[in-house]
């Protein structure tokens, strides 16, 4: 491809992605058809190409596929699990990226792009109220940024070398502490650490779903007093079932008392501390030994982006540096290959760097309070709907469920409890089919509860008033056809 066709094209496919953009809000959330229907209408069963086919037609026909048959998440009433809208400069972002195509692995590789990534993660900490000075890297989302937290922890509260002997280097068995809402990164990042999900100790929750501190305390005595290492407490900075924040500094309290590293995984909350009115504990952030956020939520940038920042550098490089014989790498630049598990690694920094430019923090704390007070108009909403019941509200999640107005005065009855749940299950799934809106859901104390999360800047007043309606009514369609499974 030349130059001139290159021109072309792209000026054709932006075109199209321009009137797709602006298409997004008057069409479907999604579509709902089976996996063998979408691999038909995008031609994906034949085998590999042998011969070549004109660039033009393919980028034009795969585009219009691609938009016929796919879910936005920048749709304004897209509000399932923690999915944000892209941000449009991040679309260019991510284009311009893979034109300069740099290896941010090294910085003789990457040069600017070393720099703007550095610049990136000192702007995200400056954001979230964290040391600028602390080591960091930019992965591919919130469970690789816990996961870099994890290994740093794990490498530098070991009693041994742990990098070198493996866990084979002491009989002692290494003990991480989480809250029972901790999000199930902490299951993969155990599994792949080696030390297995029996390592977990599921730390009890409070009437608002946040780390029970004083049962903390009792599982790492009886830790200890088994000869067992406590190495890493996991806060939560935002759940994600319903955006719970845990009580960060008297965690931090407890685990500097007894040497334990202390991780706060921000992949939902920790952009929101800079926001008003959000709950002190967030803004206590600087108190972790490390911190994982997530830009492809709450910064809006397209996904791939996540963020790991680790207050001691210095740790961050101990847990991932080795020096192979054919790296000719100096230290004068940060070499990000230092600093994560990735080897070559993309310029995933500039769509989020472009971003924090085009907005500032005080456009995007204008952004996250809206998205805020965005959910509590719907949970506002929900709660004058008498075929709804809302359950929580926090940061920009709230969750409910459909109780038909009838069955209002069993709730709590066991076998009401049931076939609530069952057909609130039963109506996720139809709204989520439905296409006119998205959410996803959640269990809040055995009860199966719809969960609606705005990470939207497309989002409006009318989107979020619309909801209870939609839910209500395909409550009501479901509710006639389940109600002869209820029996009392
Ligand atoms: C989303 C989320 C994660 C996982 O992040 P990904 O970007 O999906 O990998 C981890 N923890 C919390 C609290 C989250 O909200």
């Amino acid at each position: 491809m030349d130059a001139e066709q290159f021109r072309a094209l792209g000026h054709s496919l932006v075109d199209q992605i321009a009137s797709q953009l602006e298409a997004v809000p008057r069409g479907p959330v999604t579509r709902d058809e089976s996996p063998s229907a979408v691999r038909s209408a995008l031609d994906l069963n034949g085998g590999l190409p042998q011969e070549g086919t004109d660039a033009a037609t393919l980028l034009t026909t795969t585009a219009t596929r691609l938009f016929e048959h796919s879910l936005f998440n920048g749709h304004p009433r897209f509000f399932g699990y923690i999915t944000s809208s892209p941000a449009p400069i991040g679309i260019l972002g991510d284009l311009l990226a893979s034109a300069v195509n740099p290896n941010v692995g090294a910085w003789i590789l990457s040069p600017a792009a070393s720099e703007i990534e550095a610049q990136t993660i000192r702007w995200i900490a400056e954001l979230v109220g964290y040391p600028t000075d602390c080591g960091g890297i930019l992965v591919s989302g919130g469970n690789m940024a816990n996961f870099v937290c994890f290994l740093a922890a794990r490498a530098a509260r070991a009693a041994w070398d742990i990098r070198r002997e493996g866990l084979a280097g002491s009989h002692r068995q290494l003990v991480a502490y989480a809250s029972a809402e901790t999000h199930t990164w902490i299951q993969k990042a155990t599994d792949l650490a080696g030390l297995g999900t029996a390592s977990i100790r599921w730390i009890q929750t409070d009437d608002e779903l946040r780390m029970d501190v004083s049962d903390l305390e009792r599982r790492i005595a009886s830790d200890v007093a088994e000869g067992h290492v406590p190495f890493v407490v996991i806060g939560t900075a935002g759940s994600v079932s319903t955006g719970a924040v845990d009580r960060l500094p008297e965690i931090a309290r407890v685990c500097r008392d007894r040497g334990i590293w202390f991780h706060v995984d921000g992949a939902y909350g920790g952009v929101a501390a800079a926001a008003p009115g959000v709950p002190d504990d967030l803004r206590r952030l600087s108190i972790a030994d490390s911190v994982a956020v997530d830009p492809h939520k709450w910064l809006y940038a397209p996904i791939e982006a996540g963020c790991a920042l680790v207050r001691d550098s210095a740790a961050l490089r101990g847990a991932f540096s080795y020096h192979p014989a054919y790296y000719h790498f100096d230290d004068h630049g940060t070499n990000f290959v230092d600093y994560g598990p990735q080897n070559t690694r993309g310029f995933r920094a500039l769509k989020v760097w472009l971003a924090l430019k085009q907005v500032g923090a005080e456009g995007y704390r204008r952004m996250i309070a809206e998205d805020m007070a965005l959910s509590r108009a719907m949970a506002e909403a929900v709660t004058r709907n008498p075929d709804l019941e809302l359950q929580t509200q926090a940061l920009s999640i709230a969750t409910f469920r459909f109780v038909p107005a009838d069955l209002r005065s069993s709730v709590g009855d066991k076998d009401v409890e049931a076939y609530l749940n069952r057909l609130n299950e039963a109506l996720l799934d139809a709204i989520q089919r439905g296409g006119e809106a998205f959410v996803s859901n959640a269990v809040v104390a055995g009860r199966y509860v719809l969960r609606a999360c705005i990470v939207n800047f497309h989002t409006t007043q009318d989107d979020v008033e619309a909801i209870p309606e939609i839910v209500a009514r395909l409550g009501r369609e479901l509710d006639a056809r389940m109600r002869p499974t209820l029996s009392v």
